[in-house]
């Protein structure tokens, strides 16, 4: 559910899809950072939302009921938000060596993850979390030995 795979041949059929798209609109949209006015480009906002299609970008873009971010004001926004789950619970313990882990630190080894799904797995104390790939292998690697045990 949070594992997004990246492909880089996928996104370079989208980018076309969208030049191709762009060159027969006639009101393709001028966009800028509703929160500093920096001009907008298209393709960052398709690479950075790499799940959606061409057409879903294009009719986002589009939209007239929608406000963009740029990367900065964006970041800081998730900064923001990042504090506001630290308000609620700063660490937790890793779920196979016990280490304490802060949420800053979670947030950058779990970048892929969007803000409200990093809440929702750091908030969620049924959800395992741990300090690296390898405290998350040896978990899962414990759990299925214990399980060939428990048959
Ligand atoms: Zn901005
Ligand atoms: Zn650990």
């Amino acid at each position: 559910m949070f594992f997004r795979k990246l492909n880089n041949q996928e996104l370079w059929d989208k980018i076309n899809q969208l030049r191709t798209t762009i060159r027969t609109t006639e009101d393709f949209k001028k966009r800028v950072c509703w929160q500093c006015g920096k001009e907008l480009n298209i393709y960052d906002f398709l690479s950075d939302n790499i799940e959606y299609s061409a057409a879903q970008i294009f009719k986002l873009w589009q939209s007239p009921l929608l406000e963009f971010h740029c990367c900065d004001c964006f970041k800081l926004l998730k900064k923001n938000k990042l504090q506001a789950i630290a308000d609620q619970q700063k660490t937790r313990e890793c779920n196979y060596c016990n280490n304490e882990i802060d949420i800053y630190r979670y947030a950058k080894i779990n970048n892929y993850l969007k803000i409200h799904e990093l809440k929702a797995v750091w908030l969620n104390p049924k959800i395992e979390v741990f300090c690296n790939s390898i405290c998350r292998k040896r978990f899962n690697k414990e759990l299925s030995d214990s399980s060939i045990f428990l048959k």
